[in-house]
């Protein structure tokens, strides 16, 4: 085989640039590509050509990529050279980066895999254990957390929330872009501190910053109100539906302590999450449950009931006036009831009332979040942010950010 296509094979399939195929062998399901240098011996410290101080040599193995459901490695010599000025030292090589066992081109190809699957799928069509993906996908990502920075650009309406992101109820702090549904930073905690790092992080971006919707986890109101005073609150209609769902949660369980255990396990059995559902989204079966919660137990019907009044005065297309006349009016009609989880709930909505009212100046959506939420979990499952949060997060930015943007090209 001439020296050109010797050359050009591992060029155009692999990447690697300067070294000439010598032979190959099958072991396994290795494929063993055997390489030579074609240029001289450099040192690897000062770049000075030294082929005739060889001192010794041992035999490196790369991984390369896959062909044909096969791990391909290169195998060379790499001597270490008397240099000069240096001492004893490697000689350069340029298949990969220093003593890492994978080459440089193929770092892109593992994230291009691990970008539509799992670290544990790709490890069976890379033909590598995965523990090796992770290690090669976690390195790779890291280069490329500038680009997902540099490509965040302007942000005009911001989605804060928070994210389990351990067993047992460790919460982290996501920032998406409500725009473009896609994820801008993610911290460890949801401290006030730690959102207000974010924003000096992508300050440029936010500069015209002029929505931000959230729950009311009050650090992260602080940190927006102190970095950026201009900028409207929101409470976004999903988070207001989770946040009254919980006092329903709380209100339900403080009844059903006052019930027979046959009671209790019905209600917990049936009505649960009857209970939790919009009425906008029932079925008939649904419609029916509810029939039957009317006649069998007035109390969480009532509730029901109460729930769905305070919701659907951000169905309509109510403005911020009448909106206030009805929810002050709710809030009046649950001070006179007994549900003492409601009255809280009730208490909170007054402490907020004027920035629950912005909404109606600014109806954002949290709705395409969802699909983030969704990834952020998926994540979670395979086991990604248990151990090692920086790489839970370049994950997030892998799937949800703008960390492969132009990288696919
Ligand atoms: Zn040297």
């Amino acid at each position: 085989m001439a020296q050109e296509l010797r050359s050009q094979i591992l060029e155009i399939l692999f990447g690697l640039q300067g070294y000439s195929l010598k032979g190959l062998e099958l072991i396994g399901k290795n494929i063993y590509l055997d390489v030579e240098n074609n240029g001289d011996h450099r040192c690897s410290v000062c770049n000075k050509t030294l082929n005739d101080s060889k001192y010794d040599s041992h035999i490196r193995v790369i991984y390369i990529g896959v062909v044909n459901k096969k791990a391909v490695f290169v195998r060379f010599k790499q001597y270490r050279l008397l240099c000069p000025d240096c001492g004893v030292k490697v000689e350069l090589q340029t298949i990969s980066e220093g003593k890492s066992r994978y080459s440089k081109s193929v770092g892109s190809l593992v994230i291009h895999y691990t970008q539509y699957t799992s670290c544990s799928e790709a490890s069976h069509l890379l033909g590598i254990p995965e523990r090796t993906v992770r290690e090669i996908d976690k390195n790779e990502l890291q280069k490329h957390e500038e680009n997902h920075i540099r490509n965040v650009l302007e942000v005009q309406q911001i989605g804060i929330d928070e994210i389990a992101h351990k067993k047992g109820h460790n919460y982290g702090t996501v920032v998406i872009n409500h725009l473009t549904s896609k994820v801008i930073w993610m911290s460890k905690d949801r401290t006030s501190e730690s959102l207000k790092e974010i924003y000096n992080k992508f300050g440029l971006s936010f500069e015209s910053l002029k929505v931000a919707s959230m729950d009311f986890w009050k650090p992260y109101f602080k940190a927006t109100q102190e970095t950026f005073p201009e900028v409207l609150i929101v409470y976004d209609l999903f988070h207001l539906a989770r946040i009254l769902n919980r006092y329903i949660e709380e209100e339900r369980r403080l009844y059903q302590k006052s019930l027979s255990d046959e009671e209790r396990k019905y209600i917990k059995k049936h009505t649960r999450w009857i209970l939790l559902r919009r009425r906008k989204n029932f079925k008939d079966y649904h419609e029916n449950r509810l029939q039957e919660l009317k006649e069998k137990n007035e109390r969480l019907y009532e509730m029901y009931l109460l729930k769905e009044d305070f919701l659907s005065i951000f169905d309509r297309n109510n403005d911020r006036k009448s909106a206030e006349e009805m929810i002050l009016e709710w809030i009046e009609n649950t001070k006179k009831t007994t549900f003492e989880a409601l009255k809280k709930f009730a208490r909170s909505i007054i402490a907020r009332l004027q920035t629950i009212l912005n909404w109606f100046d600014c109806p954002v959506s949290n709705g395409k979040s969802e699909g983030i939420n969704n990834v952020i979990k998926t994540l979670l499952r395979r086991g990604y942010g248990y151990k090692d949060f920086e790489y839970f997060r370049l994950k997030v930015l892998q799937k949800c950010g703008y960390l492969m943007v132009n990288l696919n090209e």
